[in-house]
């Protein structure tokens, strides 16, 4: 499947095909804290089917709880994440899908690092919601 996408501000901008099949959501803490919710989702690209169409990310290096050094790729000017990589040579990274236009569209059909996950991230079913920003003061 083919997506496209594009950091808050917009200078950043990319295509890739991805496999809709393989999306996943991420409950480690570097997620948490480094994309700045609850979760992070994405799926693995080859990097050959990654294309960034203008921009040049910004990266920060981080030793993962995998004890891995990753390479997490960001806009520089708003500061969305935008993929994660090996800091060495890899052929694949992980791009984080809700800067995909076709975000809607994907569903993840797994869940990993699960054991640091908040607890209510499966139960927000029962929070009561409304549909945009809500009147304060
Ligand atoms: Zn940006
Ligand atoms: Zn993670």
């Amino acid at each position: 499947m083919k997506v496209d996408g594009a950091c808050l501000c917009g200078a950043i901008r990319y295509e890739a095909e991805i496999d809709p099949a393989a999306v996943l959501v991420c409950h480690c803490s570097d997620c948490q804290i480094g994309g700045g919710g609850a979760f992070r989702w994405g799926t693995l690209v080859d990097k050959d089917r990654f294309t960034l169409l203008a921009g040049t990310p910004r990266y920060f290096h981080k030793i993962a709880a995998s004890g891995r050094e990753r390479a997490l790729a960001f806009c520089g000017t708003c500061g969305t994440s935008l993929y994660g990589t090996q800091a060495e040579e890899s052929r694949t990274l992980s791009l984080r899908l809700s800067t995909a236009r076709q975000a809607r569209e994907l569903r993840p059909s797994l869940q990993i690092w699960h054991g640091s996950a908040y607890a209510w991230t499966g139960d927000l079913g029962d929070v009561p919601a409304i549909e945009q920003q809500p009147q304060i003061g």
